[in-house]
């Protein structure tokens, strides 16, 4: 299950000359299903276009879907007036979550070299109610002067995907 966040009437964070969060997330997140499917991976997206869902709905999508791992994709901010802070970070909410968000922190680090903000506990939503070992990564911050020119650059969008894509196939290669 990948679920890209935010979407349709809700553009998630808005950050420097008004980078969306939607804008940024929505494409890593599409091209993560492809890169999975061409390894032979059956991929469900939460949603396939800019549509608006709320998070029970994504819950929904991937319990009766029933996936074996869930992976939501988002992008950070702080006020505009913090451009110092940057980075990724990857949240989990229970046990089970643990090594997915580890093992998909420690791949965005490894093909970015950005900065570490470390793997995190936090009882988001989607990642309590979901029956299945899941994750939320942040990958950078559309407030952030470093993250900025990144998150709008589809070159290291790619990075970025490529890097979530590995990240996954590893933590299913270790046993899923
Ligand atoms: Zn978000």
């Amino acid at each position: 299950m990948i679920d890209p966040g935010h979407g349709g009437r809700d553009p998630g964070a808005v950050g420097i000359n008004g980078l969306q969060e939607k804008q940024v997330i929505f494409p890593i997140s599409l091209r993560v299903a492809e890169l999975l499917e061409q390894q032979g991976i059956a991929v469900v997206l939460t949603r396939q276009d800019d549509s608006t869902l709320d998070l029970q709905a994504r819950v929904d999508i991937a319990n009766r879907a029933r996936g074996s791992l869930f992976v939501s994709i988002h992008a950070n901010a702080i006020s505009l007036s913090r451009p110092d802070v940057n980075g990724v970070e990857t949240y989990f909410a229970s046990e089970t979550g643990r090594r997915l968000a580890a093992t998909l922190q420690a791949s965005m680090l490894g093909a970015t070299g950005m900065n570490d903000r470390g793997v995190k506990q936090a009882r988001f939503y989607v990642l309590r109610h979901t029956a299945m070992p899941a994750a939320l990564v942040e990958v950078g911050f559309v407030t952030g002067a470093q993250d900025a020119p990144r998150l709008a650059d589809p070159a290291w969008r790619e990075t970025m995907a490529q890097a979530i894509a590995r990240g996954i196939l590893q933590y299913i290669q270790q046993g899923g």
